[in-house]
């Protein structure tokens, strides 16, 4: 009797599919020193400070009106930098300054590469601080691999809990330096110490310590890999003329420690993978985890130094580069190709190509939308609502009246008088609340939203139409409209 023989790589019936999940295998960055790394501590320095800083700058505005620099008033419905106010209406302000910054951003990609994530990128930057952190209480890659491999000891006990102090600290002062935009910062820091704050404002002084605390303290690079959306489309910005940092395989391979003919530099001391933060091997090539934090390149620039060998065995480099040199190795013969750096092609980067000049151009006109939109900003608003119940009334008398609500809103911190024209071809009386005369006076509050309550009334006896359009215009004392505005008044069919 035959039997049918199955695959050998057919799975037999029940066999569960492979798990896609992987545990995390934790990353323990050594400490390393370097032009770089003195750079990303620089650049470290500098956001922390303007983050934590900046909500304590005070701005005067004139009394009433808040002192804090930059401040985010969701009470009263303004955003302040500075010298500019914003009000809710002009929060395209806001999607502009959003723009900016993705095509800056973009700028940047397509020039130096993951620059943003490896050095800028408050995920980068808190980690980093947190790494900080540990190891100053923990000790360096070895110590902190030694500890977490031991049981749990008194020693062992109080480093942990140092540590996760620490990171608890930063975390409530992230935190609570995050509340400080949206309130005014010296009242909400003593009213967060004293109990007395809002429950809105402990529940996001809370939420943004736990998320400071598990992004920074826990996820760490898993953030960047597996949570971040800027890896998978930065690569659509990147080319060969980029700057990235790339490992010279034509100068480092074959790697080996031996001294012998035909080696290359690299002695495959690990060094490079030993600072990583998030783990990997530079020397695998191009990585959607790499951040281009540029660390390797001070580890192996030590390596090299020591060995006397030249450094930049790992460096910023545009793969275009990378491509030339290594054709250019390839043509020598092995003993040469070792430690090449004499056939290393070192063209400047392309700074200017169709991509930069691209992401150049659509900056230089999301800045000039806005810098036109600025300065063209109208500090006196004017909108008008026709009352739609009824749309007229007839009146005793046979005329027929039409209501309107006028709101002014005045940007400015100086009480507005400005005279109330009504233009209509068809003649109607205008009364205004409060306001006598043919040319009524409105006061606008400053800083402020004025409502005014007007009556057009058609008299008897004058033909009249379906619609009339009619302009409001608000004109100041030497005769300038200020601002106007269109309606319509409404009336029965023409009779
Ligand atoms: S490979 Fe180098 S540049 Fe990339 S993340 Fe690791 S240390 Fe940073
Ligand atoms: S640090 Fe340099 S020499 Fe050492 S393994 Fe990395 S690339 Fe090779």
């Amino acid at each position: 009797m035959s039997t049918i023989q199955a695959p050998e790589r057919l799975k037999p019936v029940g066999t569960p599919p492979p798990s896609l999940y992987a545990d995390r295998q934790k990353v323990y960055p050594k400490a390393v020193k370097g032009p770089v790394r003195r750079v990303k501590w620089a650049v470290l320095i500098l956001c922390l400070a303007l983050y934590y800083l900046v909500p304590w700058l005070r701005w005067d505005r004139g009394p009433g009106a808040p002192d804090q620099a930059v401040l985010v008033d969701i009470t009263n419905g303004r955003l302040f930098f500075f010298f500019i106010e914003i009000w809710p209406q002009e929060v395209y302000f806001l999607t502009g300054l959003l723009v900016l910054g993705a095509i800056g951003l973009f700028v940047a990609t397509s020039l130096f590469g993951r620059v943003w994530c490896g050095f800028a990128c408050p995920q980068t930057v808190w980690t980093d601080l947190f790494m900080g952190v540990e190891r100053l209480v923990q000790g360096d890659r070895n110590e902190r691999m030694r500890l977490d491999k031991q049981p749990w000891t008194l020693e062992k006990l109080r480093k942990k809990s140092l540590t996760h102090g620490a990171w608890l600290l930063i975390a409530a002062a992230t935190g609570g330096a995050w509340i400080m935009y949206f309130n005014d910062a010296p009242t909400v820091t003593v009213e967060l110490l004293t109990g007395e704050a809002s429950r809105d404002v402990y529940f996001f002084f809370g939420l943004f310590t736990a998320t400071t605390y598990v992004l920074a303290g826990w996820a760490r690079e898993q953030v960047c890999t597996y949570m971040c959306p800027w890896p998978r489309f930065q690569a659509a910005m990147l080319d060969e003329n980029s700057l990235v940092v790339t490992y010279r395989d034509w100068r480092g391979e074959p790697r080996g420690k031996a001294k012998a003919d035909g080696i290359g530099d690299c002695v495959d001391c690990q060094a490079c993978v030993n600072v990583c933060p998030t783990g990997i091997d530079i020397r695998d090539g191009q990585q959607l985890e790499c951040i281009g934090c540029g660390l390797c390149i001070d580890a192996c620039d030590d390596i090299m130094t020591r060995l006397d060998r030249p450094t930049g065995l790992i460096a910023f480099e545009t793969l275009s580069n990378l491509a030339a040199s290594t054709a250019a190795t390839k043509a020598l013969p092995p003993s040469r190709a070792r430690c090449a750096t004499g056939m290393e092609v070192r063209r400047m980067p392309r700074f200017i190509r169709p991509r930069t000049i691209l992401y150049a151009g659509m900056l230089a006109g999301v800045v000039a939308i806005m810098l036109g939109a600025w300065l063209l900003r109208q500090t006196v608003t004017l909108s008008v609502l026709r009352d739609r119940a009824p749309l007229f009334v007839t009146l005793s008398d046979g005329g027929v009246r039409n209501g309107y609500t006028l709101k002014i809103a005045n940007k400015d911190r100086d009480v507005g008088t400005y005279a109330l024209v009504l233009d209509s071809r068809t003649p109607l009386l205008m009364q205004v609340q409060e306001a006598h005369g043919d040319r009524p006076m409105v006061t606008t509050r400053p800083d402020g939203i004025t409502q005014w309550r007007v009556l057009l009334t058609q008299p008897p006896g004058t033909p009249t139409r379906a619609s009339i359009p009619v302009t409001f215009r608000l004109v100041d004392g030497r005769g300038r409209t200020v601002v106007s505005e269109s309606s319509i008044f409404l009336g029965p069919e023409a009779r």
